[in-house]
């Protein structure tokens, strides 16, 4: 079996150790970094499989690094290790493409729990578009668009570029029921399932994020339009699929 590498993200010099030793002992390999800049280094080395990710951190905050890691294309699962009190900093952080957060002080039972959770997600996330579809498509192909389940991917005109786990899951529920009006109430508790959101503003902003990558014009959506009042509906007539 391969190692799995855990990086932690954490000033506090007891908590880091303390983690450490614990991963460790369950068998984890663990990177460290004790700020911010350093933390993104190593998360952007992409030899860890998970990123435990404090907010309040030196040189550069938790939020920050979260943004550049995915704005950079890294879809490496980061589960949020907050203070209490920072709740809207732990919003942003989910919005931002987070797995999960956990509030301090919090067990090592649950932070296991955590851990194996997000990557059992994120592993089988990477498989289900083979997975669950059985032997059906592994890639569908859409006016202007091509969407490879296998690869996570999309290619707008022969542009290829990588879907985050969320995107892909939005892209795939949308698609499924394609011609149809999906809420963003069933978006919410389809893609993000037990962790709850305020908002829904959070669907929105992973549309979005989604339309940057799918739409020559996200203005004017062909793929992905908005239902005023009820939510989105995928639009485009499905091609090919193999
Ligand atoms: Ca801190």
């Amino acid at each position: 079996m391969t190692e799995t590498h855990i990086l932690i993200i954490e000033d506090e010099p007891d908590l880091r150790a303390g983690l450490q030793h614990n991963l460790e002992l369950e068998g984890f390999k663990v990177l460290a970094a004790a700020n911010g800049k350093e933390g993104l280094r190593k998360a952007r080395e992409g030899q860890a499989a998970l990123v435990l990710l404090d907010l309040m951190l030196p040189e550069m905050s938790g939020i920050e690094v979260l943004q550049h890691l995915r704005e950079t294309g890294h879809e490496t699962p980061v589960i949020i290790i907050s203070a209490k009190g920072q709740d809207r900093d732990k919003v942003q952080g989910l919005e931002l493409g987070a797995d999960d957060y956990l509030t301090k002080p919090f067990g090592l039972s649950e932070l296991l729990a955590r851990i194996r959770a997000v990557l059992r997600r994120t592993k089988s996330g990477a498989k289900a578009g083979a997975g669950e579809r059985g032997a059906a498509a592994t890639v569908m192909t859409f006016p202007g668009l091509v969407v490879d389940w296998k690869r996570f991917t999309v290619s707008r005109d022969g542009d290829e570029v990588q879907l985050s786990r969320y995107e892909a899951e939005i892209l795939r529920m949308l698609i499924e029921h394609r011609g149809e009006v999906v809420s963003r109430q069933d978006l919410l508790r389809k893609v993000w399932g037990y962790v709850h959101l305020p908002t829904t503003r959070t669907v929105d902003n992973h549309i979005a994020r989604l339309r940057k990558k799918l739409e020559a014009d996200v203005e004017n959506p062909v793929h992905v339009v908005t239902v005023h009042g009820l939510g989105y509906r995928f639009e485009s007539e499905l091609l090919e699929e193999r």
